[in-house]
């Protein structure tokens, strides 16, 4: 894993760490989606290494690049978004 700091222009900077697969689902391990309607809630489970890219939906594969601790990134929209605003922590 590597510690970056994500800092956009005119945002505040948000903790980012590269890692691989195994790593992240250790990190945010996956849960069941929740959706209530009424009295009534239903449950939609979700693979236990069930990942996608926040930015545009594809599996991110063995490359995840975590943002803000809850947003996750593929490697090409990392590289296209994310990682020419990230800085490496001293
Ligand atoms: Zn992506």
């Amino acid at each position: 894993m590597k510690s970056l700091v994500f800092k956009y222009p005119g945002d505040p900077p948000q903790p980012a760490i590269e890692m691989n697969r195994a790593e992240f689902l250790t990190v945010c391990p996956r849960h069941p989606t929740r959706i209530y309607s009424g009295d009534t809630v239903q449950e939609f489970p979700m693979a236990e290494d069930e990942i996608w890219c926040d930015q545009c939906d594809e599996d991110p594969g063995d490359y995840v690049l975590l943002i803000g601790g809850t947003r996750a990134m593929c490697r090409k929209c990392a590289d296209e978004f994310y990682l020419p605003h990230c800085r490496e922590t001293s």
